[in-house]
């Protein structure tokens, strides 16, 4: 990997784990282990994968975000785990709902979790600290 490149990628990890500290914090997610990974292989922004029975969750981030954009993914992930209540239920549900259905539903989460980012960035996030 190129040097810059890999400059990148590392100030997008420490963003990361920083913002990673801030929002455990505020979303008092503290008994979830969290671990982290910045890929560059990584096409969307970013993904959380949750083990409910062990509160146990992998973040994928990808490295080509830009650092302005490091908090919002981050809150963004952590309020599915903050919410797990729901995406719980729809894997429970899932041998009883169509496809489609069960789309609806993905798509439902995310636009919950997309509105209470905007919400939360918008109370706790940098720019408006003082
Ligand atoms: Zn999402």
């Amino acid at each position: 990997m190129p040097r810059r490149e890999q400059e990148k990628k590392l100030l997008i990890q420490n963003l990361a784990k920083y913002y990673l500290q801030k929002w455990i914090e505020i979303l008092k997610l503290s008994a979830w282990q969290i671990s982290l990974q910045v890929s560059e292989k990584f096409k969307n922004s970013g993904k959380i994968k949750r083990d409910y029975r062990y509160l146990h969750a992998k973040m994928t981030l990808s490295a080509g975000l830009l650092p302005e954009q490091v908090e919002w993914i981050v809150c963004h992930e952590l309020l599915h785990l903050l919410i797990e209540e729901l995406p719980n239920l729809l894997f429970v549900l899932k041998e009883r709902l169509t496809a489609q259905e069960a789309e609806l539903f993905s798509n439902a989460e995310e636009g919950i979790v997309e509105r209470l980012t905007k919400i939360l960035i918008e109370l706790k996030g940098e720019q408006n600290e003082s």
